[in-house]
């Protein structure tokens, strides 16, 4: 007789499962679910459904190479904002020994350690200077 995992892993094999796009609405239907438990909307509870049938709908779904595709549109949208979280988190973590600027030609973003008042700060990848003014 086989077991359980054997049965699960058999019904599994070519089957797509998860990836971040099946996370992200996990996370989206949860949440939703935990708002519709304050406002009590058959339209959020319709929504949340949908997404959960679609989220099941995915990781069942036997045409991975569609699958993949669009979870790599899902990374090309969310891939930037969660590297703007990060860098906001960095920011506010080290808020007492650097400063974060833009630079204003290649716009890539230097951390400079804490000067008070004017100064002038070279890019080190583009090598353009720029006055830097730092109050706080
Ligand atoms: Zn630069």
């Amino acid at each position: 007789m086989e077991s359980l995992k054997s049965k699960l892993v058999k019904f599994m094999t070519g089957r797509y499962g998860a990836d971040q796009l099946y996370y992200a609405m996990l996370v989206l239907v949860v949440g939703l679910i935990l708002v519709n438990m304050l406002v009590d909307s058959v339209i959020l509870m319709g929504v949340s459904n949908a997404i959960l049938l679609l989220l099941i709908f995915r990781s069942f779904s036997r045409n991975i190479s569609k699958r993949r595709v669009e979870n790599d549109k899902f990374l090309k949208i969310w891939n930037p904002i969660k590297r703007e979280v990060k860098l906001l988190f960095r920011r506010f973590k080290e808020i007492g020994v650097h400063r974060y600027r833009k630079c204003p030609s290649c716009k890539k973003m230097l951390r400079l350690p804490i000067k008070r008042g004017k100064h002038m700060v070279k890019c080190p990848t583009c090598q353009e200077k720029f006055e830097v003014r730092v109050i706080v």
